[in-house]
This record gives C-alpha cells, sequence and structure tokens, in this order.
C-alpha cells in the first residue's frame, strides 16, 4: 500500500483516496450482512425464544382455576341467598313493628279495667306479636349461618389463590431459566461467529496489509472490529461485557507486543542495512522512499536529516551514503533521481560507482 502522500503523482493520490472508499464501503456492506446474521441467530436453537405458556404445568392450572371458578360460583350463590332472606328478614321486622304499633295504640284508646294480664284480647294480641318477631329472629338465624358458609368460602378461596401464587411463581422459575438457557446458546453462537471473524482479520491484517488487494484487507478489519465490538452489544447477556472486555484487553496486548516487537526488527533491520557497502544500501531504497526522503532532506538509508551537514552536503553525515552525484554536464543531482536535472542525461541512479565506495 502507499503510506504518504508525499512524493506521490495526482493519479496515485485519487487512486489511494478510491481504495479508501472501496475499503469502507466493503466494510460497511459487510457490516449490514453481519448484522443481519447476528440478529437471525435468535432463532436458530429450536425456532426462537421460549415463551412463558410453554413452562405453565397445565393440568394443575386448569384444575386449580375450575376450582376458582367453582367458589366464586358458590359465593355468588350465597350472597343472593342472603340478599333474598335480608328483603324477607325486613319485611317480618316491618310487620312486627308496625303490630307493636298498632298494639300500643289500641291499649292507649282502651279503657284499662281490671287485670290486663287475664284480659283474653290483649293475650290474643301479645301472642301475636310474640310470632311475628320469633319469624323475624329466624330470618336472623338463617342470614347469620349464610354469613358464617361465607366467611368459611373466603378462607378457602384465599388458600386457592396462594396455591395459584405458587404455581405461577413456579411457571416463571422454570421459564427463566429456559430464558438464561436459550441467551447463553445464542450469544454462544454469535460469539462462534464473530470471534474467528476477528481472528481471521486480525491475520489478515498482519500477513495482507500491504498487498495488492489492501482496501479488502483494510475493509475487513473494520468489519471484524465492529462486528464484535459494536454489532454484538445489543446481544450481550449479563456476563458479556466481560467477553468483550477481555478479548479487548488480549488484542491491544498482542497489537502492542507486535508493535514493539516490529519497531525492533526496524532498528535491526537498519543497523545491518548500514553495516552493507554502498552499492547494496542505495539499491535496496526504493524510489518513491527515496523521493520522499529528498523531500524532507532526510538519509533514504538511516532517516536522519542530511542537511544537517549543510545543503551542498555530498553524503550523508550520519551513515555515508553518497547522496549526491555530479553529471558530466557539472550539474549536481540527488543520485536516486535516474536523469540529471539539467542536461537531461540517465544517471547511474542509486548506484553511485564501485570506485566511489571504495574510495570512503
Ligand atoms: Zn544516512
Ligand atoms: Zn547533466
Amino acid at each position: 500500500m502507499m503510506t504518504s502522500g508525499d512524493g506521490l503523482t495526482s493519479p496515485a493520490r485519487l487512486l489511494r483516496l478510491a481504495s479508501w472508499v472501496i475499503a469502507i464501503l466493503f466494510a460497511v456492506f459487510l457490516n449490514m450482512l453481519g448484522s443481519l446474521v447476528i440478529r437471525d441467530m435468535a432463532f436458530a436453537p429450536h425456532g426462537g425464544p421460549p415463551a412463558i405458556e410453554q413452562f405453565a404445568d397445565t393440568p394443575a392450572k386448569a384444575r386449580l382455576d375450575a376450582a376458582r371458578r367453582d367458589l366464586q360460583s358458590q359465593r355468588d350463590a350465597l350472597g343472593e341467598k342472603a340478599e333474598t332472606m335480608e328483603v324477607a328478614r325486613g319485611r317480618a321486622a316491618k310487620e312486627y313493628g308496625d303490630a307493636k304499633e298498632s298494639f300500643r295504640n289500641w291499649l292507649a284508646t282502651r279503657s284499662v279495667t281490671g287485670d290486663s294480664s287475664r284480659d283474653p284480647d290483649i293475650l290474643a294480641r301479645t301472642r301475636k306479636l310474640d310470632a311475628l318477631q320469633s319469624v323475624a329472629i329466624s330470618w336472623q338465624h338463617q342470614i347469620d349461618a349464610i354469613g358464617d358458609q361465607q366467611r368459611a368460602l373466603g378462607l378457602k378461596q384465599s388458600q386457592l389463590e396462594a396455591q395459584i401464587a405458587d404455581e405461577d411463581a413456579l411457571t416463571e422459575r422454570r421459564f427463566n431459566e429456559a430464558t438464561r438457557h436459550y441467551e447463553l446458546q445464542v450469544f454462544g453462537l454469535r460469539l462462534a461467529l464473530t470471534l474467528p471473524i476477528l481472528l481471521v482479520a486480525v491475520w489478515l491484517f498482519i500477513r495482507y496489509r500491504k498487498a495488492r488487494y489492501w482496501p479488502f484487507v483494510y475493509g475487513f478489519a473494520l468489519f471484524a472490529l465492529s462486528a464484535f465490538f459494536i454489532e454484538l452489544v445489543p446481544y450481550l447477556p449479563n456476563f458479556g461485557g466481560y467477553v468483550r472486555v477481555l478479548v479487548g484487553i488480549v488484542l491491544t496486548v498482542f497489537a502492542g507486543l507486535y508493535m514493539l516487537k516490529a519497531f525492533q526488527r526496524y532498528v535491526e533491520r537498519k543497523r545491518l542495512e548500514l553495516q552493507q557497502d554502498q552499492g547494496e544500501r542505495a539499491r535496496a531504497i526504493g524510489y518513491d522512499k527515496a523521493v520522499r526522503s529528498f523531500e524532507k532532506k532526510r538519509c533514504p538509508s538511516c532517516d536522519k536529516q542530511w542537511s544537517l551537514g549543510g545543503d551542498d552536503s555530498t553524503f550523508c553525515v550520519h551513515c555515508g551514503l553518497r547522496l549526491f552525484n555530479l553529471c558530466g554536464c557539472g550539474g549536481r543531482n540527488f543520485s536516486f533521481f535516474p536523469h540529471c536535472h539539467q542536461c537531461g542525461a540517465a544517471q547511474t541512479t542509486g548506484l553511485p560507482a564501485a570506485s566511489d565506495a571504495d574510495a570512503l
């Protein structure tokens, strides 16, 4: 791949831009596909998430429901009966009250003579009053008995409600357990998809990031990172965050170690390079790199500023590489340019004469 804008022609710059566009588009479309697959994995285990109805003990529940309905209808019947009796008792009480009132009036208008307790009229009326009162009392007794029955039924009903609540709690516990199991399964599947993709992306990036088809390698790497660290987030179970963070830590450590090792390799390579003779060192430097170095006034071999030795330096003051040649026409040229800037004659590019190297 092309690493820097310096020294690039404008088609090369355009190609670089277009390559990045390709890389990002590739990542975006892979991402869309990935998120669809990750989403649909929810239906992989036995056709989807568990429903609470699957975990109810249906016969037991039906039995309890029937018992509840039965109790309720018994209570309703008793209630109706009590109401009817209440009406009857009310009538009897009113009848007794009216009779008592008329008896009192009758007594008041009657001139009481002699022993009233022996008066047959009074006795008859008193007995009639007693009979009326006992009717009202007997209604009251029946109403009280129904009240007792209602209380007993209420007790039974609350016991039944407790049983139903127990049954529901059991169902919910089974459902929660199944849901946990299901979430674990789906998360495992998603992890089994995204983690290998991430590892493959890391491997591809290390091996092929400088290959001709680098935009696809970069696109795939972007996709893998976002699939693992972003797409997976909404589907993480409780402990899922740990997995993500741990993988992130491992990757960061890995990247850090890789970078340090790469830097060590670079330092070692430079050291070996500097031990080679002029010709080999010059040959090892690519034209693009030489042009970029020239623009920055750096030595293309040791990457240090040659201009420290003055702009008219012929050799790098740090490593001794020959940087400038004199053309036959007298023009002074950067030794990696293929042509003389004054007469256009072809230079022996980057390859100082062997005699020059020996002379050093
Ligand atoms: Zn140098
Ligand atoms: Zn010349």
